[in-house]
C-alpha cells in the first residue's frame, strides 16, 4: 500500500505518523515542497511552539474556532487537547501549561517538537522527500491517484493508493483539490493587530491594560466584543483581545480593506455610575489634587493622563474645578472611546489563513473527501482556523489523527 502525504507540516506529520503506526508495512511518503520540513512548527509561538490549549471539554473548545466550530465538535470527542498531552508525553516530550492555558514543551523550544516528529518519522520508516512539490493529482480509473511531483528540474509520476492533502494555506496547492472537484472557501489572513493612528495613544507604546473590553464594528457584520489584555503598540493596538477580534471578523475586515471602528472600554469592571461616584469622591476628599495626575479608576497613570488631556482637561485643573461636562467626557473616553482602525498589523507569535477546503465536502468521521474517495485532509488546508493560544495546532493534530486512523483502519480491513 502506498500513501502520499502532501506537505511536511504539523498536519502532514501527525497524519503520517498515525497511519504508519497502524500500518507498519505500508509505504508512507511525505512530499514537502520546501527545503526543510515543519518550518511553521519551528517558528511557532515565538520559537516556543504553543502545542495546544488546556481546554478539555469538546463543546467549550469549539468556541475557539471562528471557522470549523460545528464540524470539530465530533472530532474533538475523539482527539482533543488531553489526547495531545498524552500523545506527546508518551513519546518523550514533557509539556507544561501556563497560567492562561497555553501549553508549551518544558524546554520552551519548538525544536523539541520538531525533533520528536523527526525521530518518529525515521523509526517508522516514513520517507521524506524534500524540495518536492506535488504539481498535479489525478484520479486513476482503477482507483488511487497519479501524482506529478516536481523535484528541482526533474518531474516524477507516481501512483498512490491514498493521498492526504496537508498543504496548509499554500494558495497554489488548493488547485490540487479544485481539480478533483472541491470548492475552496475564499482565503483571508487571520490573527493580526490593528493599525490605529490616534493622539490618545500616540506616546503610550508598550503600555498594556490587563483587562479591557473591545468592540469591533465593521461593515457587513454584527458587532463583536472580546475582553482581555490590551496592548498599545507603535502602530496601534495588539494583545489577545484584539487578536481574537481579528480572527472572528477576518473576512469582513479584508472586505473593508481593514477600515473599521474599535470601541475600547479600559475599565470594564466599572459602570458609568460607579466611575462618576469615584470621581465625586475625589472631588469631595481631594479637591486640590490635579485631575490629570490622579486617576479615579484602575488604569495606568499615563493612560489616564492622556485620556484626561484629550477630554479637554488641562494639567492645572484640580478636582474641585472639574465641570460636569468634563467628567462626562472623561468617563466616555474611559468606558467607550472610539478609535478608527486604518489597517492591519502583524502579530509575530502566530498567524493563520481562514478559508480553504469547503467543510461540507469532507466526512469528518474520517477526514475523507466526499467528492474524491481516497483523498483525505489534515490541517490548515481546510476551512478551519482558531483564535490564538494553541488552537490551530490542535485542529491540525486532531484532523491529522482522524485521517491517519481512518486510513490505517480502512487498509487494515482490506488486507
Ligand atoms: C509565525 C507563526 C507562528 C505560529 N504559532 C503557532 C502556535 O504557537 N500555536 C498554534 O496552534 N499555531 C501556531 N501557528 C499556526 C500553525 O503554525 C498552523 O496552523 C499549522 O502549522 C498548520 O499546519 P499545516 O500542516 O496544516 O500547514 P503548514 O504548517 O503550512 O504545512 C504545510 C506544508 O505543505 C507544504 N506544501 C504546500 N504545498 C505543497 C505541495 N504542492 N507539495 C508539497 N508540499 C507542499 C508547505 O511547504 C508546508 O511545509 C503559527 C503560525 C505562524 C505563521
Amino acid at each position: 500500500v502506498r500513501i502520499l502525504i502532501i506537505g511536511g507540516g504539523a498536519g502532514g506529520y501527525f497524519a503520517a505518523i498515525t497511519a504508519a503506526e497502524l500500518l507498519p508495512k505500508a509505504e508512507v511518503t511525505i512530499a514537502e515542497a520546501g527545503a526543510r520540513p515543519l518550518r511553521k512548527v519551528e517558528i511557532s509561538g515565538g520559537g516556543r511552539c504553543n502545542v495546544t490549549h488546556a481546554c478539555f471539554e469538546a463543546k467549550e473548545l469549539t468556541q475557539a474556532y471562528p471557522r470549523g466550530q460545528k464540524e470539530l465538535r465530533g472530532t474533538f470527542s475523539r482527539f482533543q487537547p488531553k489526547d495531545t498531552l498524552d500523545w506527546f508525553e508518551s513519546r518523550g516530550v514533557r509539556l507544561k501549561t501556563e497560567a492562561d492555558g497555553r501549553v508549551f514543551p518544558v524546554t520552551d523550544s519548538s525544536s523539541t517538537i520538531v525533533d520528536c516528529f523527526e525521530r518518529l518519522r525515521k523509526e517508522l520508516g516514513i520517507d521524506l522527500e524534500l524540495n518536492s512539490r506535488v504539481k498535479e493529482l489525478v484520479n486513476e480509473p482503477t482507483g488511487g491517484f497519479m501524482a506529478t511531483v516536481i523535484k528541482g528540474k526533474k518531474q516524477f509520476l507516481n501512483h498512490y493508493d491514498t493521498v492526504i492533502l496537508a498543504s496548509g494555506s499554500t494558495t497554489k496547492s488548493y488547485d490540487l483539490a479544485k481539480a478533483l472537484g472541491h470548492t475552496i472557501e475564499p482565503l483571508a489572513p487571520s490573527l493580526f493587530t490593528f493599525k490605529v493612528k490616534d493622539p490618545r495613544i500616540e506616546n503610550l507604546s508598550g503600555l498594556s491594560v490587563e483587562d479591557a473590553k473591545v468592540e469591533l464594528s465593521v461593515t457587513g457584520s454584527k458587532k463583536h466584543t472580546e475582553q482581555g489584555p490590551l496592548l498599545i503598540t507603535h502602530w496601534g493596538f495588539s494583545g489577545p483581545a484584539v487578536i481574537r477580534l481579528s480572527a472572528w471578523r477576518a473576512r469582513e475586515l479584508l472586505a473593508s480593506n481593514y477600515q473599521a471602528k474599535l470601541s475600547v472600554n479600559w475599565l470594564p469592571s466599572e459602570t458609568r455610575q460607579s466611575l462618576e461616584e469615584k470621581i465625586n469622591t475625589l472631588r469631595g476628599n481631594s479637591p486640590r489634587k490635579s485631575v490629570v495626575g490622579t486617576p479615579a479608576g484602575k488604569v495606568p497613570k499615563r493612560l489616564w493622563q492622556s485620556l484626561a488631556l484629550q477630554s479637554g482637561i488641562s494639567k492645572e485643573i484640580n478636582y474641585s474645578e472639574l465641570s460636569k461636562k468634563m467628567s462626562v467626557s472623561l468617563a466616555s473616553e474611559l468606558l467607550s472611546g472610539i478609535y478608527q482602525i486604518s489597517g492591519k498589523g502583524v502579530f509575530k507569535e502566530e498567524f493563520v489563513t481562514c478559508g480553504g477546503i469547503r467543510l461540507s465536502e469532507v466526512d469528518f468521521r474520517t477526514m475523507e473527501s466526499k467528492v474524491s474517495p481516497g483523498l483525505y485532509f489534515s490541517g490548515e488546508v481546510l476551512d478551519i482556523d482558531g483564535i490564538t493560544g494553541g488552537y490551530n495546532f490542535q485542529s491540525a493534530w486532531t484532523t491529522g489523527f482522524i485521517a491517519g486512523t481512518a486510513i490505517g483502519n480502512s487498509i487494515a480491513r482490506q488486507s
